[in-house]
C-alpha cells in the first residue's frame, strides 16, 4: 500500500496550488520541491548579499477562485495594483490606469475608452474557460460536449457584432490591432506588450498575440498589473502556508530523479518516484508541475511513451526570449519625468522598437537595442535592500534562449551592459547607483530553476499549443499516456503566469 495518495513534483505556486487541492479534499499528498524554497520562478532570490528579487516580478491575472478557495488572505497575501507607465525619453509618459489611458493625445484617451470596453467583454466571454479543463477533440463525452456547448453560448452571448468582431480580431498581429485604434507609437508599443510578453512574438507576428492579451486581462482587475505586499515572496509563502494548513507535506532540496513506472494490464502505470539521493517514495498518483520535455523525456523516459506522443512532447516549442535583469541600487533610481519609481515601466518608445529587437534575436543574435519592462520592487517592500537602497527587476525582449555561438560570460555582458544603457536613456543616473548587476540569459534560467528553454509558460503560449492542444494531444487533459501520471504546470491549459488555474484544474481532473 502507498504511503501517499499523490505526489506532486514541484512547489512551484501550481504544484503547491494543485497539492492544497488535493490535500484540502482529503488526499495523503507529498511535495517535492528540488529547490531549497518554494515557489518556483516566483521564489525570492537574493542576487547579492542583502538584495532581493524574483524572476517574476508582477501579477496580472492570479485566480480569484484560488485565492478563495485556498483562503490565501488569512496566509497574508494581498495585492497590491501598480500602474503601467510607457516611458518617452522626454518624460512625457503614458500611463495605463484601472480609470484610463492618460499622457497621450485626447483622440488616443478617447479610443482607449472604446477599445478597453471592447477588450474586457472577449475577455470576460474568454474567462470562464481559462479555469475549466478543455474538452477532447472528437470526444462525445457528455462532460466534453457541455464544455464546447458552453463556450459556443458564451461566445453567441457576446451578440452578432460583437461576435464577428471578436472572429476577426482574435488572430490579428498586435500591431494591426493598436493601428485601428491608436495614433501615438508609444501607446500603441505599451498596449501591445500584454500580448507579447514572454513569447516568441513581435507586433507583426500573426499566431494569437491578442489570444494572450485576452488571456491577461480577464482576471479581477482587467489586466491592471499587481505585486503581493511584502514582496513576490510572499506568494510562496501563503501558498505553503496554505498548502500545509490543509495537510499536505512539503519537502524542499528533495529533487526527483525518476519517475517510477511498473505495468498493469492496461499498461504503463506511474506509482511512485526516485530522488536524486536513491530514496524511493510511492503514490497513487505523480503529478508533474515541471515542463513536458523534463517531466516525460527526463523524469520518465521515452520507453513508456509510443513514438506519436514522444515525437509531439520533442517538437513542443519552448525556447525562452526573455532575459532577466537585477540591479542592486545604492539608491532610488530617478526615471526623468517621474517622482517614485512606483509602477511597472516599460520601455519600448515604438512597436517597431519591439518588432527590431525581435528580428535580432530570432535569427540567434542579440538585440542591439532591447525593449524591456521594469519594476522597482523595493519601493513596495523595503525590506528587499538595505536600508535606503533598492532593486531594479527588469525583463528584458527578445532574448534567445539558442544564442548563435553558445551563452558565455562575454554575451551575458554585452547583454547587461545594452539593457544598463537603455534604462540610462531614461534614468541618467543610474549607472552610478549600481551596487551589483546580473543577468540571465533563458539558459540560466533553465539551468537554475529546471524550466526547459527557461520559457515564460513551460511551453509557448501559440495557437497550436493552446486550449485542446496544450501542451499537446494525449496530455491536454492534464491526465498523460502514462496511468497515474498527470501535469499541472504551466505548459497545461490556461498556461503560464502567475495565474494558479493549471494547477487546480489539474487537481480537479485527479480527484473526478
Ligand atoms: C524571465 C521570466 C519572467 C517572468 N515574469 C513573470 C511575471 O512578472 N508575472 C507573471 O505572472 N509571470 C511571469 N513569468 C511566468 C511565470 O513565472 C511562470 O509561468 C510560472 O512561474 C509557472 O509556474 P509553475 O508553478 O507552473 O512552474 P515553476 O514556477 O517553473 O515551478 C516548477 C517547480 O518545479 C520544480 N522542479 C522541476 N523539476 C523538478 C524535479 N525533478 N524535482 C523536484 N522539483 C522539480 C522547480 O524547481 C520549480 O520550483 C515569468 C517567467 C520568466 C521565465
Amino acid at each position: 500500500m502507498s504511503q501517499y495518495d499523490t505526489i506532486v513534483i514541484g512547489a512551484g505556486h501550481n504544484g503547491l496550488v494543485c497539492a492544497a487541492y488535493l490535500a484540502r479534499a482529503g488526499q495523503n499528498v507529498l511535495v517535492l520541491e528540488a529547490a531549497e524554497a518554494p515557489g518556483g520562478l516566483a521564489q525570492y532570490r537574493e542576487f547579492h548579499p542583502g538584495y532581493t528579487a524574483s524572476i517574476a516580478h508582477s501579477i496580472s491575472h492570479f485566480s480569484s477562485s484560488v485565492q478563495a478557495d485556498l483562503g490565501l488572505a488569512d496566509h497574508g497575501f494581498a495585492l497590491q495594483a501598480i500602474d503601467t507607465v510607457g516611458l518617452r525619453n522626454s518624460g512625457e509618459h503614458v500611463a495605463v490606469r484601472a480609470d484610463g489611458l492618460s499622457g497621450g493625445n485626447d483622440a488616443d484617451a478617447a479610443a482607449y475608452a472604446s477599445y478597453a470596453s471592447l477588450m474586457q467583454r472577449f475577455a470576460a466571454a474568454l474567462a470562464p474557460f481559462w479555469e475549466k479543463t478543455m474538452p477532447r477533440i472528437g470526444s462525445s463525452k457528455a462532460a466534453d460536449l457541455l464544455t464546447f456547448a458552453h463556450m459556443g453560448l458564451k461566445l453567441r452571448g457576446l451578440g452578432k457584432d460583437d461576435m464577428r468582431e471578436f472572429m476577426r480580431i482574435a488572430s490579428l498581429p498586435m500591431r494591426d490591432l493598436a493601428d485601428e485604434f491608436f495614433e501615438d507609437d508609444l501607446v500603441k508599443a505599451v498596449l501591445c506588450w500584454d500580448g507579447l510578453i514572454g513569447s516568441k512574438m513581435a507586433p507583426r507576428s500573426p499566431n494569437g498575440a491578442v489570444l494572450a492579451l485576452l488571456y491577461r486581462l480577464s482576471g479581477a482587475s482587467g489586466g491592471g498589473h499587481a505585486v503581493p505586499v511584502g514582496g513576490m515572496g510572499k506568494l510562496a509563502d501563503a501558498l505553503l502556508a496554505a498548502t500545509e494548513a490543509a495537510g499536505a507535506t512539503v519537502r524542499l532540496g528533495a529533487a526527483v530523479e525518476r519517475i517510477d513506472v511498473g505495468h498493469a494490464e492496461t499498461g504503463p502505470l506511474a506509482h511512485g518516484v526516485t530522488l536524486t539521493d536513491g530514496t524511493t517514495i510511492e503514490a497513487g498518483n505523480v503529478i508533474s508541475s515541471a515542463d513536458p520535455r523534463r517531466t516525460f523525456i527526463d523524469l520518465l523516459g521515452v520507453e513508456h511513451l509510443d513514438i506519436g506522443f514522444t515525437n509531439r512532447i520533442r517538437r513542443l516549442r519552448c525556447d525562452g526570449f526573455v532575459g532577466k535583469l537585477h540591479l542592486a541600487l545604492s539608491d532610488a533610481p530617478e526615471f526623468d519625468g517621474l517622482g517614485q519609481p512606483e509602477g511597472r515601466m516599460i520601455i519600448a518608445p515604438e512597436m517597431d522598437a519591439i518588432e527590431f529587437a525581435f528580428d535580432d534575436a530570432k535569427y540567434g543574435g542579440l538585440p542591439e537595442h532591447p525593449v524591456m519592462e521594469i519594476v522597482v520592487p523595493s519601493v513596495h517592500d523595503p525590506a528587499l535592500a538595505p536600508a535606503g537602497q533598492h532593486v531594479l527587476s527588469a525583463h528584458v525582449m527578445y532574448v534567445p534562449y539558442a544564442l548563435k555561438g553558445g551563452w558565455n560570460d562575454a554575451a551575458r555582458s554585452t547583454m547587461l551592459e545594452r539593457s544598463v544603457e537603455t534604462i540610462a536613456a531614461y534614468a541618467p543616473g543610474i549607472r552610478e547607483e549600481i551596487v551589483f548587476a546580473e543577468f540571465l540569459s533563458p539558459a540560466d534560467i533553465e539551468r537554475e530553476y529546471g524550466v526547459t528553454g527557461g520559457h515564460w509558460h513551460h511551453a509557448e503560449f501559440v495557437m497550436d499549443q493552446m486550449l485542446m492542444m496544450r501542451p499537446t494531444f494525449g496530455a491536454a487533459q492534464y491526465a498523460t499516456p502514462v496511468a497515474g501520471l498527470y501535469l499541472c504546470g504551466a505548459s497545461c491549459h490556461p498556461a503560464g503566469d502567475l495565474v494558479g488555474a493549471a494547477g487546480r484544474n489539474a487537481a480537479k481532473e485527479v480527484l473526478r
